[in-house]
């Protein structure tokens, strides 16, 4: 098949920038396509590093008690995935294996762990944080970054169940955080324009289920909650959102009991980077081959 016929993930495949297996949105990662994740993580912070934020990365799962607290499940249920694991005796073993061999379901022969995999990278963060008592009198500043799952597979290259989010993230005071919110709009204008590709931003929402959740979704866009950073990948006439920025008021605040110096309730903010999303969208408007990159590009990746 010629290189034109191929869809954008086939081309990816073939150069062995992702590698297959078998299930859609669950890919291995070639060297190259790694290198390339590791340079823009290093670009990222060297946005970001000035501000002192602390340094956390997380596994890429979390407590479940917690995500049950942070209410994943009435906003994502259809996101959401849980790890079970296998307890049972002998008798039961026999029977998870009879029930593989005849090709049936054996997973409900496996019971909950206390594990769920994380959502997105800053839900495990927030626990963390109000933990630690009062926050200081300038609050906080995070830079964290974890594999996350999100149950919905595609066939689109960008559409992954299972993908890094690098994020910073703002506890303080509303002014502090929504001060941190418009210094990343600058700050990410200016690093997309470093990787050359185009990019427009935009007011979003997530995506909430059910008929409830198009009342959220909507709510968060009149208040202008989240916005997305916009890149044409798989189709033109539909971007795809690469960086986002989110500011969640006193929600988690609230939630988790997080008070600044002075007693009040913190609101939060972060700006979440899609590690997979952004190198995806150099190789698309880049091409495959990374030597052949324009050398502006190549100097912001590689110095
Ligand atoms: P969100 O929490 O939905 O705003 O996601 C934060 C960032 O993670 C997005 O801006 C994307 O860049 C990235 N992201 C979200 N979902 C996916 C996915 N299914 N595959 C790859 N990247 C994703
Ligand atoms: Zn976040």
């Amino acid at each position: 098949m010629c290189i034109d016929c191929q869809s954008f993930l086939q081309g990816l495949f073939a150069k062995g920038l992702l590698i297959e297996t078998g299930v859609d949105g669950l890919y291995a990662r070639g060297g190259v396509f790694e290198d390339v994740v590791a340079r823009f993580d290093a670009l990222i912070t060297r946005f970001g590093n000035g501000d002192g934020a602390e340094v956390i990365r997380f596994p890429p799962g979390m407590n479940k008690a917690l995500f049950e607290k942070a209410g994943y499940m009435k906003g994502f249920p259809q996101l959401a995935g849980t790890v079970h694991s296998f307890e049972g005796n002998d008798k039961q073993h026999a029977e998870l294996l009879d029930r593989q061999a005849r090709g049936e379901d054996w997973t409900a022969l496996q019971r909950a762990t206390d594990i769920v995999l994380t959502p997105a990278a800053c839900y495990p963060l927030y626990p963390i944080v109000a933990r630690r008592g009062a926050l200081p009198p300038n609050g906080g500043i995070f830079d964290i970054q974890s594999y996350c799952f999100r149950h919905e597979p595609s066939q689109e290259s960008t559409r992954m169940q299972m993908f890094r989010m690098r994020e910073y993230v703002r506890i303080g005071s509303p002014e502090e955080v929504t001060d941190f919110r418009a210094t990343w709009f600058e700050r990410a204008g200016k690093l997309m324009t470093q990787l050359g590709v185009p990019f427009h931003l935009d007011v979003a929402n997530d995506p909430f289920f059910g008929r409830a959740g198009k009342i959220l979704a909507s709510s968060q866009r009149d208040q202008k909650l989240k916005f997305e950073m916009l890149v044409p990948i798989e189709d033109e006439a539909n971007p795809t959102a690469c960086l986002s920025f989110n500011y969640h008021q006193d929600h988690f605040g609230t939630l988790w009991r997080i008070k600044r110096a002075d007693g009040e309730v913190a609101h939060t903010a972060c700006v979440g980077f899609g590690m997979e999303r952004v190198v995806l969208a150099l190789f698309k408007h880049h091409g495959l081959d990374t030597a052949a990159w324009p050398s502006s590009v190549r100097e912001a990746l590689w110095g």
